[in-house]
């Protein structure tokens, strides 16, 4: 058989052919595990169908209907028999694990006469019709594309019509007239026929199956993480066991550990009288794992075993799906558990204790997003939270943010920039791009498993499930619960760590580092080589980044020290100077200023070099806006005087004259960085002055600090050459002032393609070069950062013409090249050059693979993601 292979033939590591379910049933069945029997249709199979223009490839049907023939003998039952009907689930299975994102349908097989068939041989009618609509459903759903919620209306209008409020009411006859019904809908809507003939509809499933691996929701999860369209499903059909035959029947599924915090604890949710997704689709909200323990002790020690065993494995934790028939324990998938950052950390640390894996590993099992997410929010104080509902805590962190209720709303506000919550009764893989706008997620139904939980703990987003008391009216667009109403735009909290919902927005804060990280950092730095570094503009930030780890600021902006509401005046009156001697007068008072900005740095990272940017932004940055000058200025104008004091249009009108003096058509490319500073050297004569003052007085206080002076924006050697004499002239001055000589180095940020062409000449004049990533981008593509993303830069990622956004992912191919070359020329000209990159990159795990791969010192990056840098340097080692 050319394009199919039995379980029992394969094993886990022919994921890329078998895909990720079908390799593991394999597994599993090669082990001896209680694993219903069956065969993949293989990724071949499903490359040759597209390759064929969306056509069965030659002899698959023949391989298939062979396959079926063995697992008949397996079975003792017969496909399409109207005493022993073989049934089967066709199930989707990608290499890549895609949860929910395709369509499996389960008890194919059934026809109008099979079903008598099942009836008799079970002695269950009501069990037997129950899948048979359940397949009519699937079908009509997968195959025909007809909406799921057209039958559940009918059901659901059947029921309510005989005053029956549970399914479990519905009787034999009652599911027979449903089916009539379900096949009416499909023929209504689609004008096709149910199959009567069991292998047409075996062929059609299989055909549907490989068409849903191009479905929207398919596509959109390939897009968010990465997976290549070529990669294609596998597709397995497997016998069908059945939860849903009785009390001692029923199905679920367990996570070896505690997908929340990590707990080696057997954790899970478990239906009776259920089947397939009636767990996760939250129909029904499920009991947990535990009860099973009191109502069938055996299957529970059968299923902590056979979980425990699975484990152990895999070397990692599981999430296992389980059928319980008549009293027997089936497993039907397993796959490395979806877990939240908290748990991933923990269950990584544990697994090293416990001997099954090493710390390398346990470093190499820990996802970037799953720090970030770690690095997650949290509730600042609890008192005076208005708490109105609780639900399952699904994934932690918290947000705040506006209740939307369905998630184009959720998509279209969030594009416009608004924070919203996704509040819903439940959601299925066609809202995942309203979970991917939402800041979080509240769902009225399911569990832990459910779709939404699952979805959001892979996202890193906060989510609460099962908020049972939530009564959700779609048409009003709004919910009540509790005689509390909330509409939609109502800004509402969420707790994901607790279950709780919020009324009204909550002070968010920062998170911290528990053991379990701290313990996996401490392994990260044993094995990294490259440097950790952060960018930080005060000192709060900067003791946090070194509570994170960070070994120095790699980037210390001045510009924002010019902001703040106290010295902004001085700063425009430095501005607004006619001349030298007004503008030292002001600069005269801000001097002092600075130089207790930098005292603060310098000590909080004592022992630790401190990169200091001269200023760089373009002066107007600092001056109000025109449009809201003119405004001002007519409005006094107008107004008459009366409230105002005599000088103030004068002074606007001066204010306008220089912003129009200022005014640049493209100011990223105009008079900034050491452009400024050469034309004004009395703007940096004062920083150079403040930074050597403060570190004077850090040093007479027995305090050993390092300051790093950066010159930003050179693009030619004689800037840097000009500006070196001039901090160089003003270390003098300082140093006799003060009578004592403080060590400091000089660099520069390398952010012009042409400092980076010309790094051999610059590096004489440098001690450091800091690659400055974001103008550095910005520059070599010729993207204005402030206005591509809106534009253009969208599109060219979401068409594929870029492979991501390069200011998001450093681009290696060009602007890599330019770090590259830069390094080795500056080495080459100055042996000592230190080299560094900050920016946004600093943080990114693929853009730090590469800064190790090209031999720079270290990275700089925010201070929350300096834990993430860390790990991703030890990853870039393994
Ligand atoms: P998904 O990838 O969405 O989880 P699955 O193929 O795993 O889809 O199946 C959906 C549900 O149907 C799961 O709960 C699974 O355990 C159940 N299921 C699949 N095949 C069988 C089978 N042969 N017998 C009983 N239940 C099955
Ligand atoms: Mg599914
Ligand atoms: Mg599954």
């Amino acid at each position: 058989m050319k394009w199919v292979m039995p379980f029992e033939a394969g094993n886990a590591k022919l994921k890329e052919t078998l895909g990720g379910k079908g390799a593991n049933l394999a597994e599993m069945t090669k082990a001896g595990l209680p694993v219903p029997p069956g065969f993949t249709v293989t990724t071949d199979a499903c490359r040759a169908f597209y390759a064929a223009g969306k056509t069965m490839p030659n002899g698959l049907l023949d391989d298939i209907r062979q396959a079926m023939t063995e697992l008949e003998a397996k079975k003792q039952e017969t496909f399409g028999d109207s005493e022993r009907p073989l049934l089967v689930s066709v199930r989707s299975g990608s290499v890549s694990s895609m949860p929910g994102m395709m369509d499996t349908i389960l008890n194919l097989g059934l026809n109008d006469v099979t079903v008598r068939g099942l009836a008799r041989q079970t002695g269950d009618e009501r069990f037997a019709y129950d899948c048979y609509r359940r397949l009519v459903q699937m079908f009509g759903n997968v195959v025909f594309n007809v909406e799921s919620h057209m039958f559940e209306h009918a059901l659901k209008r059947y029921k309510k019509d005989r005053g029956f409020t549970e399914d479990g009411e519905m009787t034999a006859a009652d599911w027979m007239q449903m089916i009539d019904q379900y096949k009416a809908i499909i023929e209504r809507q689609t004008n096709r026929v149910f199959p009567q003939n069991v292998y047409e509809q075996l062929a059609l499933a299989v055909d549907a199956v490989f068409r849903s691996w191009n479905n929207q929701r398919a596509i959109v999860y390939r897009n968010l993480y990465n997976i290549p369209e070529a990669q294609g499903t596998a597709v397995n059909v497997q016998s069908m066991v059945f939860g849903n035959r009785g009390d001692d029947s029923g199905t679920g599924v367990v996570f070896t550990r505690n997908p929340s915090t990590g707990e080696a604890v057997l954790f899970g949710e478990y239906l009776t009288k259920a089947q397939g997704e009636d767990v996760v689709a939250g129909v029904r909200t499920p009991l947990a794992v535990a009860l099973l323990q009191q109502e069938m002790p055996v299957v529970y020690d059968q299923l902590l075993e056979t979980a425990q065993r699975l484990e152990r494995h895999y070397k990692d934790m599981q999430d296992i799906e389980f059928t319980v028939e008549k009293g027997t324990l089936f497993i039907l998938q397993t796959r490395n558990g979806k877990r939240t950052a908290k748990a991933a950390v923990r269950i990584a640390v544990q697994l090293e204790q416990e001997g099954l894996i090493t710390k390398e590993e346990a470093l190499q099992r820990i996802e970037m997003e799953h720090l970030n997410q770690l690095l997650h929010r949290a509730i600042e104080g609890e008192d005076k939270l208005d708490v109105i509902a609780t639900g399952l805590p699904a994934s932690p962190g918290a947000a705040s943010g506006m209740a939307v209720f369905d998630a184009d709303t959720a998509e279209a506000w969030g594009r416009s920039g608004k924070k919203v919550i996704l509040v819903t009764e439940e959601t299925s893989p066609e809202d995942i791009h309203g979970v991917i706008a939402a800041e979080g997620v509240v769902t009225s139904r399911g569990g832990m498993t459910s779709h939404a939980a699952v979805v959001a703990r892979g996202m890193g987003k906060p989510c609460i499930c099962g908020c049972e008391k939530l009564r959700i009216n779609d048409e009003e667009r709004a919910f009540v619960v509790d005689g509390v109403r909330i509409a939609e735009g109502d800004i509402i909290s969420i707790d994901g760590a607790t279950g709780r919902l919020i009324r009204g927005a909550v002070k968010l804060r920062e998170p911290e580092i528990d053991g379990d990280l701290s313990q996996l950092l401490e392994w990260a730095d044993e094995v990294r080589t490259l440097g950790v570094q952060a960018n930080a503009d005060n000192p709060e930030d900067a003791a946090k980044a070194r509570q994170f780890g960070a070994e120095g600021i790699g980037l210390c902006r001045t510009e924002h020290m010019f902001m703040s509401q106290d010295r902004l005046p001085v700063v425009q009156e430095m501005i607004l100077a006619e001349n030298e001697t007004d503008r030292r007068s002001a600069l005269a008072r801000l001097l002092p200023m600075q130089r207790a900005d930098f005292d603060g740095m310098l000590r909080a990272m004592e022992g630790l070099p401190v990169t200091i940017r001269l200023l760089d932004p373009p002066l107007h940055e600092f001056l109000p806006n025109l449009e809201e000058l003119l405004l001002r200025h007519q409005a006094l104008v107008l107004g008459g005087t009366a409230n105002e004091p005599e000088g103030e249009q004068k002074r606007l009108e001066q204010l306008i004259r220089k912003v129009r003096q200022l005014h640049e058509s493209n100011p990223m490319l105009g008079h900034r960085g050491c452009r400024l500073g050469i034309v004004f050297p009395e703007i940096y004569e004062m920083q150079v002055e403040a930074i050597l003052l403060a570190a004077a007085d850090c040093k007479r206080d027995g305090v050993d600090v390092r300051p790093d002076i950066m010159v930003p924006l050179v693009g030619h050697v004689n800037e840097l050459k000009l500006m070196r004499e001039t901090i160089e002239a003003v270390a003098l001055r300082v140093q006799e002032a003060a009578g004592t000589a403080v060590p400091f180095r000089i660099g520069t940020m390398i952010e012009v393609p042409r400092a980076a062409l010309t790094a051999k000449d610059i590096a004489q004049y440098a001690d450091f070069f800091s690659f400055g990533t974001n103008d550095l981008t910005q520059m070599t593509f010729g993207y204005s950062r402030d206005d591509a993303e809106g534009k253009f830069l969208t599109h060219y990622v979401d068409t594929k013409l870029l492979p991501a956004n390069p200011f998001e992912v450093l681009d290696e191919d060009g602007v890599g090249q330019l770090i590259d070359l830069a390094v080795t020329k500056g080495r080459a000209a100055n042996p000592t050059l230190k080299t560094g990159v900050c920016g946004e990159h600093g943080g990114n795990k693929q853009s730090i693979l590469f800064c190790r791969a090209t031999g720079v010192d270290y990275v700089s990056c925010s201070p929350y993601r300096v834990p993430l840098a860390r790990i991703a340097a030890a990853q870039a080692e393994l």
